[in-house]
This record gives C-alpha cells, sequence and structure tokens, in this order.
C-alpha cells in the first residue's frame, strides 16, 4: 500500500524525502559559526528559561573554527558510520544563525557551498530575526542552492512563550513563516511537547495551528531539562507544572497527532537524543529514537491509520 507521499510507511518521512529528492541519504553537518542569540544577549530577557546550547552542538565543534574546516571534519566523521551518504547540508545550528549583519552570513553561507559534497544549506534561527534584507538574500541563495531555514516554533501557548522567556509572540511565527514562503523557501518548524503548565490534551489541539502553519518539515522534540537552567530551578520547586509522558504513553500521543496533521508535512524528528552529561533531569523516559520510530509505525499500522486521515 502507497500513501499520498509514494511510500510505503505511515508518515512522511524525512527518508523518503532524501530519496526522491536526492536519490538517498544526505547527511547533515552541524556547523557554529559562531553567531549569538538577541535572546541571551538582552538584559530584560537573558535568555530562554531552558537554554543550554552546548548541548545541542556535537562534540568535535568549536567556535574559533572556520566552516570549511568545520565541515570537512564533519565530513570525516561521518563517512566512517554512513559511508553510503549522497552528500551532505551545511546546518547552522548553534545559536540563531541570522543573527549578524548580511554580510557576514554571506561570507559564512558562501563559505560552506564551497565544500565538496555539500548540497546545499539549512539555517536555524529564531522568528523575530529575519529582516527583510535577510530575507530576500536567503531567497536569492534559495535559487542557487537547496536551503530550508528552521524556526524555533516550540509553543502556540503566548503564557508559555511567555513563561520560558522566548521573547516573541505566536504572531511572529505565523509572520516569519509567511514571509519564507512568499520567498519559495523551504520551512521547519521546530516544536517541544511538554514545556511547564501545558498538557497533553493542548498539545493534540494545537497541531490545527500547526496545519496552518504548513511548514516544510517538522521536528518534535520532548523537553528536555538541561543542567544549570533556570528551568532547572522550576522543575525542582514546582514538579507538578510539567507533564512527562511514559514511553507507550508518547507513542500513543504521537500516533494521535499524526493522523491530524497535513499529509504534505514531512517529519524529520519525533524525539531529542543529547548527550546524558548535558541533562539534569530526565522526566521522560523514552526510547531511543529509532525504537520509538519503530513503535509509532507498529501503532499506526495496529490502528490501521496513516498521517493525515483525520484532517
Ligand atoms: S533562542 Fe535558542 S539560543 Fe536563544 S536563548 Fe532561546 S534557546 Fe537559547
Amino acid at each position: 500500500m502507497s500513501f499520498p507521499w509514494g511510500d510505503e510507511r505511515r508518515f512522511n518521512s524525512y527518508s523518503h524525502y532524501g530519496k526522491t529528492h536526492f536519490g538517498g541519504r544526505i547527511q547533515k553537518l552541524p556547523v557554529d559559526a559562531g553567531f549569538s542569540c538577541p535572546n541571551r544577549e538582552s538584559r530584560t530577557q537573558g535568555g530562554c528559561t531552558y537554554c543550554a546550547n552546548a548541548a545541542f552542538s556535537p562534540a568535535y565543534l568549536s567556535d574559533s573554527e572556520e566552516i570549511v574546516s568545520q565541515l570537512e571534519r564533519g565530513k570525516h566523521f561521518f563517512q566512517r558510520r554512513y559511508p553510503s551518504n549522497n552528500g551532505y547540508f551545511a546546518y547552522f545550528q548553534a545559536y540563531t544563525n541570522t543573527f549578524a549583519p548580511l554580510r557576514v552570513l554571506r561570507e559564512k553561507y558562501e563559505a560552506a557551498l564551497t565544500v565538496p559534497g555539500v548540497k546545499g544549506l539549512i539555517v536555524s534561527t529564531r522568528p523575530d530575526c529575519l529582516s527583510d534584507a535577510v530575507l530576500d538574500y536567503l531567497a536569492e541563495l534559495g535559487h542557487r542552492t537547496e536551503l530550508c531555514v528552521e524556526i524555533g516554533v516550540e509553543s502556540f501557548h503566548e503564557e508559555t512563550l511567555e513563561h520560558i522567556r522566548r521573547g516573541h509572540m505566536v504572531a511572529c511565527v505565523f509572520d516569519a513563516f509567511r514571509k519564507l514562503h512568499e520567498r519559495g523557501l523551504h520551512t521547519c518548524a521546530h516544536l517541544i511537547f511538554g514545556l511547564p503548565g501545558e498538557t497533553p490534551a493542548q498539545w493534540l489541539e494545537d497541531v490545527l495551528l500547526l496545519n496552518q502553519l504548513q511548514p516544510t518539515f517538522v521536528k518534535f522534540h520532548q523537553l528536555q531539562i538541561f543542567k544549570d537552567t533556570e528551568m532547572e530551578a522550576e522543575y525542582s520547586r514546582f514538579p507538578e507544572r510539567f507533564h512527562p509522558l511514559s514511553a507507550d504513553e508518547y507513542v500513543a500521543f504521537l500516533c494521535d497527532y499524526v493522523e491530524r496533521m497535513s499529509p504534505g508535512m514531512v517529519i524529520e524528528r519525533f524525539s531529542a537524543e543529547v548527550p546524558p552529561r548535558y541533562l539534569a533531569v530526565s522526566p521522560w523516559h523514552l526510547l531511543r529514537h529509532d525504537a520509538l520510530v519503530k513503535k509509532v509505525e507498529d501503532e499506526l499500522a495496529r490502528r490501521g491509520t496513516w498521517q493525515g486521515i483525520l484532517v
């Protein structure tokens, strides 16, 4: 049986996207371009309460390395693990990767594209850090190469965004996606399940807003609480504000969610994995990502459902 996206898997997977658009697996190579984040630099904000950005960057990176040498090292690292790669994306991942003058952005992005085997860029940023000049440059770049702009959406609830000090509102997210889509760019929405004050019933209702946003790709992460963050302190004082799920509960929730998602959106991830040394506590006791995906697929098969069946 083939589903609307032309594959036998019950959700529109990133691996299928790679096969149909690039003939096989494309490895993302994380780049730390040395950018900071406007939300961390602001005296009034001080950053998101869960921010521990070092946890998001692989150990082989460092700020001082040039973009090209970082990518060459990344290629060397992944060539041994996945020898059948069909190419690479330079993934500007750490902090806010549009938070610099346009001249600097241009220099760094263009440097990445000179690396043999790099077939495109993924630029991770905040919805409030996309000036018209940057958007126009990204549009021009998107005509020359494969480009995806990844936006931290995190929550569709104003109270949550305020509570975790994201420093932007939900309307700003919709505005950013509209501007990116008007320019014909691919987008990725990054969402966190489990932020304080939210419940699984609310996350399920939010899928309607995700369908309105209509990103090209989505990434789902369960909340992870990192060491030495304000959220670690909040969790220890007010654990009742958090709703972690067991592996089985999360699988059932993901199936409910996927059934309500538009079939056109490509799912990149269902959960996050970072080295345990960064975590303060692990309220979610999840399986490794591959095992979780297998359980989601098995559960969808048991239900006889698939992505978008309830849209
Ligand atoms: S936007 Fe990202 S880098 Fe900036 S404070 Fe929030 S989590 Fe940290």
